[in-house]
């Protein structure tokens, strides 16, 4: 944009392209059956992957906690916002994930940016995945380190690219990549990064609370430790139904983030009755032992489901699970067609994926049925 005059044309291309995007209305709690612009649809595109969002005993720790301290923090967490609500969250999160300590953001978003600025400077290398989260690119550009990008889990690529960093070298990927479900080659991508030298920084935004035992996420599944994987980064808004989101690392680096992270340091602290929910929530991921052998059953069910009707979904293991269409508008027809029928599953587009893979991402929850997997899997074979 050269002129604030071009504004209502770039908009109009948008809306040519078919890549208008427009929010919808929820009237009801976050659920697999939400009310939303007044109809009660069957949804496949929430990251409630758990169905935590709507829990009653995580909504009463909220309410107890207003009573006990009120809403505000009123103040950010450096000045005296820290609530003992958000101190033993950060001890509970850390021993959740194997590391020594653990540090609360507002948002994903903002644990990004502000580990990756905190970290790393003009003189460092930042090398990421090519399919990265929008927050880890950003974090990349505000931190103003040289950003190099690797072709997706191509750890052999990677390797190349660290022969050509200089300063700092820092890895960075999505643990379960979110357009794409799929999940990084920790281990060879751990054991590539130490070979160079490089720390490695995973956002396991959609493991946690999915993926290994009680739920700590890839990095724990694949038995990995501070050595091999520096920084961890979960978010508490996915499977963890709250918000917020979290980093955890050995206790000198949260130290340092505690010091240097502007997006930590510069903001108001998260509601402390948002972390005492949060705990509730964390005592309830780590128990859903049945919650996750459900929803890798569905998985299975939609998979198989998918592929007998001719859409092959994307290799993946995680209730991510996205059907490449290819054109934003037949992408989006599918999607109005079944949103027609009550179903709710988004059309996901450029320049969120790469052009010319447009695609439906319909994401499972633990609290779906199998009989709605067949409802959904019956809805797209009419729309073919
Ligand atoms: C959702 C998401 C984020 C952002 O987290 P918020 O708490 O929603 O800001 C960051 N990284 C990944 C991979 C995500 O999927």
């Amino acid at each position: 944009m050269k002129h604030f005059s071009e504004i209502p044309t770039l908009l109009q291309a948008r809306e040519q392209q078919h890549l208008l995007r427009r929010r919808v209305e929820l009237q009801s709690p976050q659920s697999v059956q939400p009310i939303i612009n007044g109809r009660q649809m069957l949804s496949f595109c929430s990251n409630d992957y758990l169905g935590l969002a709507n829990h009653p005993s995580i909504a009463d720790s909220m309410k107890t906690a207003i009573d006990a301290c009120g809403v505000g923090s009123g103040a950010s967490h450096l000045i005296d916002g820290h609530h003992q609500y958000h101190e033993a969250l950060e001890r509970e999160l850390a021993a959740f994930c194997g590391r020594e300590a653990a540090l609360v953001f507002s948002t994903g978003y903002m644990a990004n940016m502000g580990v990756m600025a905190a970290l790393m400077n003009r003189q460092d290398t930042i090398i990421q995945d090519k399919l990265n989260h929008a927050s880890l690119i950003d974090g990349a550009k505000l931190a103003q380190a040289k950003m190099l990008r690797y072709r997706h889990n191509d750890t052999g690529h990677l390797a190349q690219l660290l022969t050509q960093a200089t300063g700092k070298k820092l890895v960075v990927t999505d643990g379960v990549f979110s357009m794409d479900g799929d999940c990084a080659p920790m281990t060879d991508l751990a054991q590539v990064a130490g070979e160079h030298d490089a720390w490695v920084m995973v956002d396991d935004a959609h493991g946690f609370g999915v993926l290994g035992e009680q739920g700590a996420g890839l990095v724990s599944e694949q038995g990995l430790s501070t050595s091999d994987v520096q920084l961890v980064v979960g978010t508490l808004g996915k499977a963890f139904g709250t918000s917020g989101a979290f980093v955890a690392g050995d206790q000198t680096t949260i130290d340092y983030l505690l010091q240097f992270a502007r997006t930590y340091i510069y903001t108001t602290a998260t509601p402390p009755a948002v972390a005492a929910a949060t705990r509730t929530a964390l005592g309830l991921v780590k128990q859903a032992d049945t919650q996750r052998a459900h929803l890798q059953a569905l998985i299975a069910r939609l998979r198989t489901g998918l592929a007998d009707i001719g859409l092959p979904p994307m290799a993946s293991r995680t209730p991510v699970q996205p059907v490449v269409i290819g054109s934003n508008e037949r992408a989006m027809r599918i999607s109005q067609h079944l949103n027609e029928r009550g179903l709710l599953v988004t059309a996901i587009r450029p320049p969120t994926v790469p052009e010319g893979t447009a695609r439906l991402r319909i994401t499972l929850s633990a609290t779906h049925s199998f009989a709605q997997i067949d409802t959904l899997l019956n809805a797209l074979e009419d729309s073919q």
